[in-house]
């Protein structure tokens, strides 16, 4: 009622760095195609969700105990996963798990970085790892991309060699823009990162499973301060499950038990990663259907006239929309015909996550509307 004060954040004795701040806000509208946070359309099959269950049920007749503390068995199926995978062995000393790879990033910041540190990232990038940076009061340092979102090894070199960095985050295939990063260009970022700090390199390759090309893993050979970060969010198709992991040189993974909450990933998880860790030739069926789907995205974006920024991820940045706000207009143009794409503040981009055939022709279908009317 009138006269009534409403506390807000600013009326907390929170920390400086929070003030006048915005949590990571992804709208969560309900409407019929969804094509915003680069989730895997599909759901997981049936097999999968009983065998989940099975899981679950056996998990839970220990659920009076804590769960395994270090995820032994789980550790020892991402370590399979990746060998099989990656172009590299490694073992369970090499890889550690958590809610989600924004967890992975929030440990290897608490160990890496913290007060009186920083941290770079070649923007635009991944939001969150400027965020997951403040929240752990490491200092955020906004490294140079080109006008095409490739990153330039003069100028990303020269702004490490200046700032001296404690950790380097390179993106790989990169979010929101889709590109993927060189092997040559990581290894010329580490021996600069190496020569200014020496610092710990993180590689993010939450998408790398979309990508043309190979994961960058067999870099981590002889490269103790090197990182990969993974998920299970994208192509595994289990955003909600909340499973991300490292890969790493064994000093990393006893580094980061050093920060991370005892238990911190419940049996449960676990439990239910294992099951999809099973159906893992599956669910890499769904990520072929999903790169052949980006491909076509791609073609037809550019074949209706708009400037594509190539993808190698399961989304696409597609532009250009000239003037202050037209993104954002556009964005609202689309959503008004029923499909959520993203606004990720890119100015003249939008991005949109590959999702299934028919929503992405229903995605097409409204931006090749948008066209004629401007036309
Ligand atoms: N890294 C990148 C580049 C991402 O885009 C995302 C999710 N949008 C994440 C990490 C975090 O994913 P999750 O915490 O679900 O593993």
């Amino acid at each position: 009622g009138a006269g009534e004060e409403v506390t807000t954040i600013d009326d907390l004795p929170v920390r400086d760095e929070l003030r006048g701040k915005s949590p990571y806000g992804a709208p969560q509208l309900d409407v019929p195609v969804r094509l915003n946070t680069n989730e895997n359309p599909y759901p997981l099959p049936e097999p999968l969700v009983e065998r989940i269950a099975e899981r679950v049920r056996e998990a839970a007749r220990d659920l009076n105990r804590y769960p395994d503390r270090d995820a032994v068995e789980l550790r020892t199926e991402l370590a399979r996963y990746l060998t099989d995978t990656g172009g590299h062995e490694v073992t369970l000393a090499n890889v550690w798990a958590a809610n989600g790879s924004n967890e992975v990033i929030q440990q290897l910041l608490q160990t890496f970085g913290g007060p009186g540190r920083t941290a770079i990232g070649f923007e635009p990038s991944y939001s969150m790892h400027g965020l997951i940076a403040r929240g752990t009061g490491t200092g955020w340092i906004s490294g140079p991309r080109g006008d095409d979102f490739t990153i330039d090894v003069e100028a990303a070199t020269k702004a490490i060699a200046e700032n001296q960095p404690d950790v380097v985050f390179i993106t790989t295939p990169n979010n929101p823009t889709g590109n993927a990063v060189s092997a040559d260009t990581v290894l010329a970022l580490y021996e600069a990162a190496q020569a200014a700090g020496p610092s710990m390199v993180v590689i993010d390759e939450a998408y790398v499973e979309f990508s043309h090309g190979d994961s960058l893993l067999p870099l981590l050979a002889g490269r103790p301060n090197l990182v990969v970060s993974r998920t299970m969010s994208k192509a595994f198709g289990a955003a909600g499950l909340r499973l991300g992991y490292l890969a790493a040189d064994p000093a990393v993974v006893d580094a980061v038990q050093l920060v991370r909450l005892p238990y911190h990933l419940s049996a449960v998880t676990q439990a239910t990663a294992l099951a999809a860790l099973e159906h893992t030739d599956t669910l890499l069926k769904y990520v072929e259907q999903l790169k052949r789907e980006r491909d076509r995205l791609v073609s037809e974006l550019r074949a209706i006239g708009y400037e594509v920024t190539d993808s190698d991820a399961n989304f696409v940045q597609f532009g250009r929309f000239e003037g202050e706000g037209a993104a954002h207009a556009v964005w609202q143009r689309i959503l008004d015909r029923g499909v959520l794409v993203r606004d990720n503040g890119v100015p003249g981009w939008l991005r949109v996550s590959a999702g299934t055939p028919e929503e992405n022709d229903a995605f097409l279908d409204a931006v090749r509307e948008l066209k004629k009317e401007q036309q």
